[in-house]
């Protein structure tokens, strides 16, 4: 499906700003700011829907998840010449250096106590690496422990110049 990723990624966030997150060690209300860095620029990409929104939809969850209430998590969209790369940065509390690598791996977890306590299997990102690769994509991640973790989604991305748009059919 052809979707503008500008729009596409604007709905889920504003689903985000609805919903209500629980601590799960504290059992409060975990609050969450999230900032927009997207642009005004139409960007059009053919993906699953579906599959794309599970793959920012754990991405956005964890943020929130391994995030001490109150923090901003940041998403931008930025185009170069032939992708588009989405970022989602939180504050939370990082990832070891070690375990950058591996956190895309089935059912690896950071502190696996920790992680437990926060619910959840550890396959969220291992999924979402195979959707974003059945895209031609790429994901990664940066972190700095203790200051926050930044994941990345780059996928393809045509900019139609207006010549090539409707001569040659
Ligand atoms: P699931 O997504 O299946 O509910 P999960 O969130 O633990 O469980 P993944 O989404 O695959 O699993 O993440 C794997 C691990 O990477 C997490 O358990 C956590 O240790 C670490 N991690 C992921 N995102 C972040 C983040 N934003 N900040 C800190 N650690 C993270
Ligand atoms: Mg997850």
């Amino acid at each position: 499906e052809w979707v503008n990723l500008n729009d596409f990624v604007s709905h889920i966030l504003n689903r985000f700003d609805m919903i209500v997150k629980t601590d799960k060690n504290t059992d409060k209300k975990k609050k969450y700011t999230i900032r927009r860095e997207l642009g005004n620029q139409a960007l059009w990409v053919e993906i699953d829907t579906d599959k794309m929104m599970q793959v920012i939809d754990n991405i956005m969850n964890n943020a929130i998840k391994y995030s001490p209430d109150g923090g901003v998590i940041t998403v931008r969209l930025v185009q170069n010449q032939n992708h588009v790369i989405l970022s989602i940065s939180d504050q939370g509390l990082g990832i070891p250096r070690k375990d950058l690598g591996k956190i895309f791996d089935r059912f690896y977890r950071v502190d696996k106590a920790r992680s437990r306590a926060q619910g959840g299997t550890g396959l969220g990102l291992a999924i979402a690496k195979e959707i974003v690769e059945a895209h031609h994509g790429k994901i990664w991640a940066d972190s700095s422990e203790g200051n926050g973790s930044t994941f990345y989604i780059s996928l393809p991305y045509e900019s139609m110049s207006e010549e090539d748009d409707w001569d040659e059919v």
